[in-house]
Order: C-alpha cells, then structure tokens, then sequence
C-alpha cells in the first residue's frame, strides 16, 4: 500500500470517523474491526482491497452521509455490490457497500421494474417471472443488476432486446456533492446518458427503473464438441451467425472444466468447443435454426432444447461461489479462419488451471442500434465479437503465467481485434488507463471527460475505468442526448 494510502487510514481514526458511525444507520468498519475483512472481500477473490473504511449503508440517506464524509476528509469512493467487477481495487479510499439497499417492484402493466442497487438479477427474476417478465440478465443472475446495467450489460436476449443499459428508464444518484438526483432523459440528459455506459464513475446509483420483456418459448442451451473439432466448429460458427435473426444470440468457446460433482459426467474433465445460446422463440424455429451447428461437427453431448425463462443461467452454468479468477478482454472483427487459427493456437498454450475458457460472444442485432431513445454512453455498437477469455488462478503460482499469457494473446490477436474494449469486462488483470479509455470511442470519452468535469470535477469515483474530468466540453448542453449523439 502507498505511503499516502497509510496516512489516510491513520489520520482517519479519529472524530470523523466517530461522526460517521454515529451517524449512519448501518455499519463502518475499518482495518482492525473483526468483520473488515469479509467486508472487503469480492466475489473475485484475486481482487484484493484494502479501504481505509468501510460504510456498509443502510439507505440512501447513509449513501448520503457516506459521501459526505469522504468529500469532507478527501477520500476516494469505491462502490461495491457483488465484487465480480473489481476493475481497480480500492486501497485507501471508502468502500461503499449496497447489499443491503434492498427492493424490487414489479408493475406488470407497463413491464417497468424498480431496482434497488442491493438486488442481485436473481432478485428481480424472483419477482418478475411470476408476470412471464424477464430483465436483460447475462451470463449469471448472481451479480449486482445496477452494476452490472451501468457498464453495458450484455445477455441472451441482447441481440433482440439490445444492451440492459438501453432499457434503463431513470435512475436515483448520489453524486459527489452528496446530492440524491432522480435522473431521466427529461430531468438531466447529460448524466442520463453518462451513467449509462459509463458505470460507476458518476456517482453511488441508489436504485434504477428499467424496462422488462414478456417471453413466451424459449429455445437454448449448449452443444458440446472435442475440442479436436474446433478447426471446423469455429469457422462453421463464424458463418453461421451471419444468418441468424436477431432473436437468436449466441457464443463460442473452448472450455477446459474440471472434474467435478454438479458437471455432466459427460463432459467433466474434458477441454471442449461448445457453441451456446439463446432462441426467443419455438422450439420448432430454434431447433431449425441450430441445426447446421448441430451437423457441423461429432457432438460429445447436445443439450440445447427448449427452456423455461427460470432456468437462463443453466446456459452458461457460471460459478456462484467466490473464486479467485483471472480475465482479459478484446473484440474481434470477425471470426473468419484466420482468427478461428489464431484462438486454438491460443487455446492450446493456455495457462495449465483446471478451468478456462476463450469465449466470443456475437453482438450485432438490436445492441448495434444507436436509436433515438437509446442514445447512451454505450458505444460498442459496430462489434461483431466480443472476446472473454477467462480461468481459475487455482494457485497464486499461475498469476505470473496469467499476466504473461493475455500479453501474448493481445499480440497474437491484434490483427484481428478493433481495439475497443467492452467496459463490463475488464477486469482487476486488464486495467491499465489505455485499455480503460478504449471502452469509448474518443468522441463518447470527451463527452463524458466533460460530463465527469461537471458531477465528480475532484474524480471521488475513480475505482473504475476511471473517466478522469476533462476539458470541460459542453457538458451542460443536453439538448441532444434523446437523439444521436451529435458528437459522435
Ligand atoms: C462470472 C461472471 C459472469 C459475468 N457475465 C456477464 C454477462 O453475461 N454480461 C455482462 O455484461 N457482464 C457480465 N459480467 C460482468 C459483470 O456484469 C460486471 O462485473 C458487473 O460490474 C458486476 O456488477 P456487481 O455490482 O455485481 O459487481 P461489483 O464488483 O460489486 O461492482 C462493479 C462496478 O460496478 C459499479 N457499480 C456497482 N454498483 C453500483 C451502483 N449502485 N452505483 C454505481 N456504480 C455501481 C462500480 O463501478 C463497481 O466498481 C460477468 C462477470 C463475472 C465475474
């Protein structure tokens, strides 16, 4: 930890820190309290933080206070749900956590749900599926749906229904000033648009509406291939996309998973290409739709079929525990057979962890649509294929070869990546302020330099991707934020 980082943590101990607890209705921890360090802890455990304190607030008026304090005794703010996106972990500043911001509603007349920042997407699925509702969850429903909203938020019903950010209506904030803002396109477009694709760089959002979408057949799952068969699977994948309607969203991986109780004995212990995804539609149209997959090579096992909404995260089955997990990010042009070559190359000289995985998954389709309503600070709208490449540092030995191998896999894939990043993606392995910066594209970054130069001018929120303030570049003139961003 940095000298300066110490110092806070020493001077801190004294009557302000006695204020804030007295002053919170929920709990402050600091280093030396019994329950600190579970406090501290992410779901990804590699990402290790040490705060200087921790507010665990209660309600929006201890978010409030929380920022306050950290304002008034020159703390930066780190805002934590889950921990599956510790980008930047927090040393020395405040660790805000929201869990227990508990709340959901539903109103089933208009699919409009009310999302308090403690809900995890399993929370809102709990309430919502009853109404035949779902919200635009991703891979898992075990992480925080306001964090995960804010930095894009790509699920299998993205290509039809677009990134969950886009179906944010309004959200409440508390920005630097302490401030508690109800934000909609009409009360502040500048920050309603920031915030969505900008995470948490703008504030502590205490709870969001978002729009959720009937579903009626489902059709999804996965087919497993040896991975021997990944030369003619990848390739047969990237074409067969090209064809698929927007309903369908999809992706590929080569998958190592360990042998396990709770994994298909048929694929257990085994390194696989699989192709997975989602069909909102019958089955009989889903099952038309897959099958030149299915015919594109020997199947180890095939379980795709049709499916209840209550069972979505089956299709990528993503650990629920905390673990310590190392990741790397890119997006791809295309996956033609050159890419398709350079993957299993990848694949091949992988990190030896008993679980990883080299993921693309397809956009295009409604996350492609910068539409009037859906204008926001998401700007990865003309990737065909966003890269997750991910495995279990199952000993703190393979971190070096970790660190070693997504520098290889960034040179080997650069002929073949755009160079933007996905924001929700990043992660405690893949942070530097180029690759953060790279999650907008220039004309999106000066806008929200100068946005962030109007909300958070001391840069309170900065355990992120950070959005440093700018130049301060017409950041008040909101006047075209409900339609394309005249900037871009
Ligand atoms: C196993 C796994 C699967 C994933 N699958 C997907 C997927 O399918 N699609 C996808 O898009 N992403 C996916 N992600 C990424 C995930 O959505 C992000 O990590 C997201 O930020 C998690 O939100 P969280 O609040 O649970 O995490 P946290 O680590 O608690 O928060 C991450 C960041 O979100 C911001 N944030 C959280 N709460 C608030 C708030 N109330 N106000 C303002 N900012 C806030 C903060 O900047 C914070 O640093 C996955 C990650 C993992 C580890």
């Amino acid at each position: 930890m940095a000298l300066e980082e110490r110092r806070r943590i020493v001077t801190l101990a004294g009557a302000a820190l006695d204020a804030l607890r007295r002053d919170m209705r929920g709990e402050v921890f600091t280093p030396g309290d019994a329950e600190y360090d579970s406090a501290r802890q992410a779901w990804n455990l590699h990402a290790r933080q040490s705060p200087a304190v921790i507010a665990l607030v209660a309600d929006v008026a201890d978010v409030r206070t929380a920022v306050r304090f950290a304002g008034a005794n020159g703390l930066p703010v780190a805002i934590m749900r889950t921990g599956h996106g510790v980008v930047a972990p927090c040393n020395g500043g405040l660790l805000l956590l929201t869990e227990r911001l508990q709340g959901v509603e539903v109103d089933p007349a208009t699919g409009i749900a009310r999302i308090a920042a403690g809900a995890l997407w399993s929370d809102v699925l709990a309430i919502s599926l009853p109404h035949g509702l779902v919200p635009l969850v991703g891979s898992t429903p075990y992480v925080g749906a306001v964090g995960y909203a804010l930095g894009g938020g790509m699920g299998w019903l993205a290509r039809k229904h677009g990134m969950a950010t886009d179906s944010v209506r309004a959200f409440d904030i508390v920005t630097a000033d302490g401030e508690l803002r109800h934000v909609t396109a009409e009360t502040e477009p500048a920050l309603f648009w920031a915030v969505r694709g900008g995470g948490g760089n703008f504030g502590i959002v205490t709870a969001l509406e978002c729009q959720l979408y009937k579903v009626d057949s489902l059709y999804g799952g996965n087919l497993f291939y040896p991975i021997e068969q990944a030369p003619a699977v990848l390739p047969a994948y990237g074409e067969w996309v090209k064809t698929l309607p927007e309903e369908f969203t999809t992706a590929v991986l080569m998958l190592r998973l360990p042998a396990m109780p709770g994994i298909p004995p048929q694929i257990a212990g085994q390194t696989l290409c699989v192709v997975r995804g989602l069909y909102d539609g019958e089955a009989a149209m889903g099952e038309a739709l897959l099958r030149p997959m299915r015919a594109a090579a020997e199947l180890v096992f095939d379980a795709f079929g049709p499916m209840p909404a209550s069972e979505l995260e089956k299709i990528a089955s993503d650990p629920i525990d905390p673990m310590p997990v190392a990741s790397w990010t890119e997006t791809l042009r295309d996956l033609d057979a050159a890419t398709a070559r350079t993957l299993i190359e990848l694949m091949e000289s992988a990190p030896d962890a008993p679980f990883f995985a080299i993921e693309a998954r397809h956009m295009g389709g409604s996350m492609a649509i910068q539409a009037p309503l859906r204008a926001s600070a998401f700007s990865l709208r003309d990737a065909s294929f966003v890269l997750f490449t991910y495995g279990l540092l199952a000993d703190p030995a393979l971190e070096p070869a970790f660190t070693r191998y997504f520098a290889e896999l960034a040179t080997a894939l650069r002929p073949y990546t755009t160079g933007a990043l996905y924001y929700n993606f990043l992660s405690d392995m893949d942070t530097t302020p180029e690759r953060g910066r790279a999650t907008h594209t220039p004309a999106y970054r000066r806008r929200l330099d100068a946005i962030k130069a109007v909300y958070d001018p001391a840069n309170m929120f900065r355990y992120n991707p950070n959005i440093a303030p700018g130049d301060a570049e017409d950041a008040g003139d909101a006047g075209d934020e409900r339609g394309a961003p005249r900037f871009a």
